[in-house]
């Protein structure tokens, strides 16, 4: 087995902006980067690993602040670690229970920011799009009513984003939305639908009362997700919500010509974060396990097994999922394993606001034992939950794996040195011998073992390299860390004024 060592720490500062009680203070903090290499060095995709080999007590002596939230994180183990930090970037509410775990281990709680308990403030301007007769707010619901704005456009149900709609809300008259958000809005909110005017992927519509016309695509991030062309007839803006930008979204957006503003969703811009298409992930995914499942039933058909072994044969595959999110992966592979998705009714109800019919033929709440793959609740998916499921259904599953999706992991290792480095389309092979090599690192013993796939909902460092070269602009603004603005348009000018790429090699 081979020996993890940390080749290198990395360290770098990190700007973080803290709001205090009415004034801004910009703080300095110094973060640890602990960059974890493999043998090979050629292996630089993404570095899996098992728990037990990961050398605890050096990064315990450090301090590791989470990027979103800033609370130091140190004590947690990695997989925690990774954990809180998804759960910032997605979710703000599961906060809470991360928090109470950190005070255990002594780090001082944060003060919850109230919405509603506090005098609102004025939506920043960054969520203010303004047109020559209109203006209107995206993802803005939680801040103090605004007197020229009456149109809201909500990018999608994270509540990052839909933070301060409830049923009562009424700062606006109408809220655009996608049809998947507007189904989950009136089915978890009692948000009266009246309000909610629909724009599908692909189609256009206009802006009632106002000369806007909005287009919607697919943000390729949550189910219902999108990304919006807003135009009056002199302006052209493009806002991202949040996105995981791929080739079909960049050909749309390259055939709709220059952009006056762009609203980019820049969570992972940054160099560290370096990790493989998510349609690759999924593909070579589904691949390796089916592999695996064929060697598993070509082993059971030998006739010696037939009397031998009566035991179980299969796999129990448990995905990780928030409460809406990873989708893709779990159709995908239950199509791969042929297999149905077990979930509870919970969980179901809410997938089928999606209406996707595939999706809805392939959820099972009655029947555990004969699903392949369960969905359960991320922060929950560990070790022990999958023993737990292991021992429940042991007459049908001989080992339980866990399938936690992640986009930011201190597993995934190795900054991108050059912006050249990036040029050249990802390998699929290097996806696949990363993934199978973290797999079989699972002892034969160790029936309940977690698999962490790099499955970001969010872009990667390169595919805003991309983004940020091939289409025309004549600005751009980062909505994630505004505070940080000047350090991320250098970067993204330093994107755009790279050769020009070739959309092929996306
Ligand atoms: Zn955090
Ligand atoms: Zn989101």
């Amino acid at each position: 087995m081979a020996k993890r060592k940390v080749v290198d720490k990395q360290v770098s500062i990190l700007k973080f902006c803290r709001t205090g009680s009415g004034h801004e203070e910009t703080l300095k903090k110094e973060v640890t980067v602990i960059d974890l290499v493999s043998d090979n060095e050629q292996e630089s995709l993404f570095v899996c690993d098992s728990e037990e080999e990961l050398p605890y007590q050096e990064e315990r002596s450090t301090q590791f602040a989470c990027p979103v939230c800033e609370v130091d994180i140190a004590h947690l183990s990695l997989d925690d670690r990774t954990v809180h930090v998804e759960a910032c970037l997605v979710n703000p509410n599961t906060k809470k229970v991360l928090y109470r775990r950190i005070k255990t281990t002594g780090v001082v709680e944060q003060t919850k920011k109230k919405c509603d308990r506090r005098p609102r403030p004025p939506i920043p301007d960054e969520k203010i799009l303004s047109f020559e007769n209109h203006t209107i707010a995206v993802d803005a619901f939680c801040y103090a009513p605004h007197p020229a704005i009456s149109v809201y456009l909500l990018t999608h149900f994270h509540s990052d984003h839909y933070g301060g709609l409830t049923k009562n809300w009424d700062h606006g008259s109408v809220i655009i939305v996608t049809p998947i958000t507007r189904n989950l809005l009136v089915y978890k909110f009692g948000v009266n639908p009246d309000l909610l005017l629909s724009v599908d992927y692909n189609q256009t519509i206009e802006v009632p009362h106002t000369d806007l016309k909005i287009t919607c695509l697919d943000a390729n991030h949550c189910p219902g997700s999108g990304i919006f062309v807003i135009e009056s007839p002199g302006l052209r803006y493009l806002h991202c919500g949040d996105c995981r930008i791929n080739k079909p979204m960049l050909e749309s957006l390259m055939q709709i010509g220059r952009f006056h503003k762009i609203y980019l969703d820049t969570t992972y811009l940054n160099p560290l974060y370096n990790f493989p298409k998510q349609e690759i992930v999924i593909d070579e995914l589904c691949k390796l396990l089916q592999s695996k499942m064929e060697t598993m039933q070509f082993s059971q058909q030998r006739v010696i097994d037939f009397f031998v072994d009566r035991k179980p044969q299969k796999f129990l595959i448990v995905i990780g999922t928030y409460l809406i999110g990873k989708e893709r992966l779990a159709i995908k592979l239950a199509e791969a394993l042929q297999t149905k998705i077990y979930c509870n009714e919970e969980k179901k109800n809410v997938l089928s606001q999606f209406g996707w019919p595939n999706l809805d033929n392939l959820l099972d709440t009655h029947n555990p034992e004969s699903c392949q793959i369960h969905l359960a609740a991320l922060p929950k998916l560990n070790k022990d939950y999958l023993a737990e499921q292991l021992k429940t259904y042991s007459r049908h599953f001989k080992a339980a794996i866990g399938i936690r999706p992640t986009g930011w992991s201190v597993r995934y290792g190795k900054p991108v040195p050059s912006l050249d480095a990036m040029v050249a389309a990802e390998s699929p092979e290097m996806v696949y011998a990363a993934i199978s090599k973290h797999f079989d690192r699972f002892r034969e013993d160790n029936k309940a073992r977690v698999l962490q796939i790099p499955y970001s909902e969010h872009s990667s460092y390169r595919e805003l390299f991309y983004f940020a070269n091939l289409l025309e602009y004549d600005e751009l603004v980062a909505t994630v860390s505004p505070h940080n603005q000047d350090e991320q348009l250098a970067m993204l000018r330093e994107f755009k004024n790279y050769d020009r790429l070739c959309i092929e090699n996306f």
